[in-house]
């Protein structure tokens, strides 16, 4: 499609990937459950875990329109679809690069599974390119990065990264979840694969657990030919969930987003907060960075209360806010990382990444800025220094 006929942002939402419903006409997608498809004079022979039953495929387009890929495929989970794709392009003998501000889940598959596929792999010591660099072998087929960074919003240079793995024969992959399509593209960038946990803003209301690939026909069936054994397929009936929770994406995430970006200036000027980590501050060291390759920066943040407030008894104080595990809802959730994705590094390792016990980070959500700023000076009111 020539660059002016491109659909928007929330007309691909509401619209592309819609299932046509023939027989009666209804407005929205119908939901096939059949495990079982005719195989006798068909063009497909469908089946739910070759990825590929009506409500499968479709969602798939829609997810590759807000991608601007070729196609995608739709997984059971975040980790589905990151497995499969590292166990497509990743064989005995190779080589994978991954930066040290890794999602935690991404850490323990590759050191707990890759060694029983005689798969290498090295941590980068930091997120610029000249980590990148150092960390490549001669057998490296695969720079996987991720940006902004969980938790302290780290950015890596994405175009960068994809010119000098395009340099060397190294194919790129990037986990977008949290930016999302709405504030990051990073085929546009360079990237070949983007992988997303559809758990986080694809669904948005914390009730759906899936993940997504979008890339080329090629890649995609390279993935979808290891995907096939794999079997990390989506139930049909989650997928229409997402369909419908995909919707409302680009109107979700704009919302969170500009909340996100109020509260971390907010924060930021706050007496009771020490440090606020938000790509959208002009004091974030990548920020420059981070408005050249993202469209808005996003609505996860985190900061540190001064030493003398409990971040824990902070939290329980909180009545609108909840404590939780995920993100991405339209509801705002906070999490110390120190006693969940990090807890498994001693302090010293914490300290060298900047994870401290102050910090928390915070998922925005779609409410009126003025409770959530009501509810966390409440919180903090009830504090004893
Ligand atoms: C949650 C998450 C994943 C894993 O996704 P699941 O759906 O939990 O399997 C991967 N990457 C990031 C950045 C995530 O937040």
């Amino acid at each position: 499609m020539s660059k002016n006929k491109k659909l928007g942002l929330n007309t691909i939402c509401a619209h592309i990937g819609e299932v046509k419903d023939e027989q009666f006409k209804g407005a929205i997608s119908p939901i096939y459950l059949s495990s079982s498809y005719e195989y006798l004079d068909v063009d497909v022979k469908r089946y739910p875990r070759y990825f590929n039953t009506p409500n499968q495929e479709f969602l798939a387009k829609k997810i590759a329109a807000l991608e601007n890929t070729e196609t995608a495929m739709i997984f059971g989970s975040g980790m589905a679809a990151i497995s499969t794709m590292f166990l497509a392009f990743l064989k005995q003998g190779d080589h994978l690069v991954v930066q040290n501000t890794l999602y935690g889940g991404t850490v323990n598959f590759i050191k707990e599974e890759f060694p029983k596929y005689g798969i290498d792999y090295t941590f980068t010591n930091g997120y610029k390119l000249e980590d990148f660099e150092a960390a490549i072998k001669s057998n490296t087929k695969l720079i996987h990065i991720e940006t902004p960074s969980n938790p302290l919003l780290t950015i890596t240079d994405i175009k960068a990264v994809a010119k000098f793995a395009k340099s060397k024969g190294i194919l790129t992959s990037i986990d977008n979840t949290f930016a999302s399509p709405v504030n990051q593209k990073p085929m546009d960038l360079g990237i070949d694969m983007v992988m997303h946990s559809a758990t986080k803003y694809f669904g948005g209301h914390s009730d759906i657990c899936a993940g997504a690939v979008a890339s080329s026909a090629e890649n995609i069936e390279r993935i979808w030919n290891v995907g096939k054994n794999l079997g990390g397929s989506l139930s049909d009936m989650t997928v229409w969930m997402l369909e419908r929770s995909m919707k409302t994406l680009g109107l979700r995430v704009k919302t969170q987003t500009k909340n996100a970006k109020k509260l971390a200036k907010w924060l930021n000027n706050h007496p009771k907060v020490s440090k606020v980590y938000y790509p959208g501050l002009k004091s974030h060291p990548e920020h420059q960075l981070a408005k050249l390759q993202m469209s808005g920066y996003g609505a996860m943040l985190s900061f540190e209360l001064i030493d003398s407030l409990d971040s824990q008894q902070f939290q329980k104080q909180l009545k609108l806010i909840k404590s939780s595990m995920s993100l991405a809802g339209i509801e705002s959730t906070m999490i110390s990382p120190h006693l969940t994705s990090h807890a498994l590094l001693t302090q010293k390792e914490r300290d060298n990444v900047g994870i401290s016990n102050q910090l928390i980070r915070f998922s925005v959500g779609i409410e009126e800025i003025k409770d959530l700023k009501r509810d966390i000076n409440q919180a903090i009111g009830k504090l004893k220094e």
